[in-house]
C-alpha cells in the first residue's frame, strides 16, 4: 500500500492517505502532551512502544471478537488501518479510583471498584473534552442511540478482556480511554490506541506506575515504563 499525502497531524500521532480510499497509515510519535496541552515533551521510543503494543492488543480483540481498525504494522512506528469516521465521544471505563476521577469525587485513588464505571466526554478541543452522559450526546446527535448501546456493550468487554489479560503481565488494568469509529459501512469498530498514554497500568505486587502518569506527575523513569510495559506485553 503506498503512503501518500498526510491528512492531519495530532498531538501523538500523524495520518497520511493511501492509493486505497478505505484505509489509512497512521505514524506514531514521541511528543508527549498532558492537562489539555498545557504541559508538553518528549518521550523517547514511545511511538515505538504505543504502535507495537497497540498493534498486539488490537490483534487480541479481534480475536476476542471485537472489531477493530487494525489492518497490518508496516513497521516500528507505522501501521494500517481503516480508514473511519471518529465518533466524537472518549470512552472511559475503570476499575480502581485515580485521575480525575478521584479528584472530582474527593477520594483516594486505589479504590477497587464492584463493578467497572463508564463515561463519556465529548471530543472537542475548543470546549476542553467536556464529561457528558448518553442523553446529552444523544442530544448533540454525536451517535444514534443504538451506537451508544454498542459504544458501551464494547467496552465492556473490551474491559473484561482487557483486565483478564494484564493480570497474566502482573499488570492491573486501572482505568483506560477508547475511541471508536464508523467504517463506510456504518459498522462500529474500536479505533485510536490502546497504549500507556491512554490506559493506567499499575504492577500488580507494588503498584508502581507504568505508564504517562510518570510524564504527568514528573515521576521520573517514564521511558523505562514503556519499556517495561512493551516486555511484559510482546516479551522484549
Ligand atoms: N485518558 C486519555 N486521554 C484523555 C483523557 C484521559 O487517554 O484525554 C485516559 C487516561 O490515560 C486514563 C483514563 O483515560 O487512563 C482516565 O483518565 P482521567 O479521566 O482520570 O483523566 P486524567 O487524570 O488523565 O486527566
Amino acid at each position: 500500500m503506498k503512503k501518500c499525502e498526510q491528512l492531519y497531524e495530532g498531538k501523538a500521532k500523524k495520518v497520511f492517505a493511501t492509493d486505497d480510499p478505505d484505509y489509512v497509515i497512521v505514524s506514531y510519535k514521541d511528543d508527549a502532551t498532558a492537562f489539555d496541552g498545557l504541559k508538553k515533551g518528549e518521550i523517547s521510543g514511545k511511538g515505538s512502544v504505543n504502535n507495537r503494543m497497540s498493534n498486539y492488543l488490537m490483534r487480541l480483540l479481534e480475536k476476542a471478537g471485537i472489531a477493530t481498525h487494525y489492518v497490518e504494522e508496516l513497521s516500528d512506528r507505522e501501521t494500517v488501518v481503516k480508514k473511519v469516521s471518529i465518533v466524537p465521544l472518549e470512552v472511559i471505563i475503570r476499575n480502581v479510583s485515580a485521575g480525575s476521577f478521584a479528584k472530582r469525587y474527593g477520594v483516594e485513588e486505589g479504590i477497587v471498584f464492584d463493578e467497572p464505571t463508564i463515561e463519556f466526554s465529548y471530543k472537542n478541543d475548543d470546549l476542553h473534552d467536556p464529561l457528558l452522559n448518553s442523553y446529552h450526546a444523544l442530544a448533540l446527535k454525536l451517535a444514534t442511540k443504538e451506537e451508544i448501546e454498542t459504544i458501551k456493550s464494547m467496552a465492556f468487554r473490551i474491559n473484561q478482556i482487557l483486565k483478564e489479560y494484564f493480570a497474566g503481565l502482573k499488570v492491573k488494568l486501572i482505568d483506560f480511554k477508547l475511541e471508536f469509529g464508523r467504517t463506510r459501512d456504518g459498522q462500529i469498530v474500536l479505533a485510536d490506541e490502546i497504549s500507556p498514554d491512554t490506559c493506567r497500568f499499575w504492577d500488580a505486587d507494588t503498584n508502581e506506575k507504568l505508564d504517562k502518569d510518570r510524564f504527568r506527575r514528573d515521576l521520573g523513569g517514564v521511558e523505562e515504563a514503556y519499556r517495561e510495559m512493551m516486555k511484559r506485553v510482546l516479551g522484549e
